[in-house]
């Protein structure tokens, strides 16, 4: 098959019946063509998966599709935008049709709960990657940015964090395994390869939200990010009260991975990357509010601090708290 066939039978429907806005031209040209309604900003991110860098070699095809979305519709959902297209460039190092078709199953499963339609991309061979470019829509003026959290804000993080990080430890730390129940197992090896990106949470906080980002590369590391671009404010932070992996918070279990206390078992699950959970901050004003929004989606969302003007992130007792998140080129 080569490269126009393989488009045909496998990329060109993605997303064409989800419920995504339509787009003018689709497929099959040089260029896509697309109207962004007036009134709204087009909201454009993008995000790679390589294997051996973002994905265990062993990864399956399905997941490497379906995080390689989700990952980007995570973005999309920090700015609280409505996805609307995406695009996709591919390197494979064979044509494969079962491969294709699952890695495609991947993206057509996460495409039917969050609707966006894939309107181009590229296809090449080489060492298997992935990129894909999100677009969505928000309201012009609306975006949740990382730059507003402000001085007596709260911050709210939703999910639990560490889920991901217990996933890949799974994968790489096989002989754990058999001290997991296989649910257990089950669980939390797809919280790291089919992350749920909290699309509809971002949405709802438009209005809410003086600032969100998502937590990719761990809570400490990007809310940092956030703190450094709202002009070098500081954070509190109740860590007792960040919810964490439920298998991190026995001793037991937590022990097995390597984490003899508490502390440390918190420590990792504040650190590790690929939650892709949602960290915001709000003015006190709309706790009930967010309460309420948290109840109505089923999302769990946890006030778990404050802003304040010291640079930096503390504990309740005003201990520094430091940053370990993963950094490429380092
Ligand atoms: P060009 O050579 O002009 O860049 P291509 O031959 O690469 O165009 O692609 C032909 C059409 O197929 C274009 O509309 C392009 O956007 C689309 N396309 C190529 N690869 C992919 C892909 N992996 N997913 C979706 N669309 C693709
Ligand atoms: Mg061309």
């Amino acid at each position: 098959m080569n490269e126009f066939a393989l488009i045909e039978a496998y990329f060109k429907h993605l997303g064409a019946d989800s419920g995504a806005p339509a787009c003018d031209m689709g497929i099959g040209d040089d260029c896509a063509l697309l109207s962004v309604p007036s009134g709204y900003q087009l909201v454009v991110s993008s995000d790679t998966l390589i294997r051996g860098v973002h994905f265990p070699e062993s990864t399956p095809a399905y997941d490497i599709g379906y995080k390689a979305l989700a990952v980007n519709l995570s973005d999309l959902a920090a700015m609280g935008a409505t996805p609307a297209w995406f695009s996709l460039c591919i390197t494979l190092p064979e044509f494969d049709e079962q491969w294709l078709g699952q890695f495609c199953h991947g993206i057509d499963t996460l495409v039917r709960s969050t609707p966006i339609r894939l309107i181009g991309g590229d296809t090449t061979k080489g060492v298997l990657s992935v990129s894909i470019q999100v677009m969505g829509l928000v309201k012009s003026g609306q975006a949740l940015c990382r730059h507003g959290a402000n001085v007596g804000d709260d911050v709210y993080v939703s999910g639990r964090l560490g889920e991901a990080g217990i996933g890949l430890r799974l994968v790489l730390d096989e002989p754990i395994l058999p001290r997991m129940n296989s649910s257990q197992c089950a669980y939390y090896l797809n919280r790291l390869n089919r992350p749920s990106p909290r699309v509809v949470l971002g949405q709802s906080l438009l209005n809410i939200a003086s600032s969100c980002i998502d937590v990719s590369d761990g809570l400490l590391a990007d809310l940092n990010h956030t703190l450094d671009r709202s002009g070098k404010v500081g954070a509190i932070l109740d860590l007792k009260n960040i919810p964490i992996a439920e298998c991190l918070m026995t001793t037991e279990q937590a022990a097995e991975f390597g984490f003899n206390n508490e502390n440390k078992a918190r420590e990792f699950a504040i650190n590790a990357g690929d939650d892709y959970e949602l960290c915001f901050t709000a003015r006190p004003s709309h706790r009930n509010a967010i309460q309420g929004l948290a109840t109505q989606l089923v999302v769990p969302v946890q006030r778990i601090g404050t802003v304040v003007e010291e640079p930096g992130v503390y504990d309740i007792a005003g201990n520094f708290v430091n940053v370990r998140g993963y950094r490429h080129f380092q």
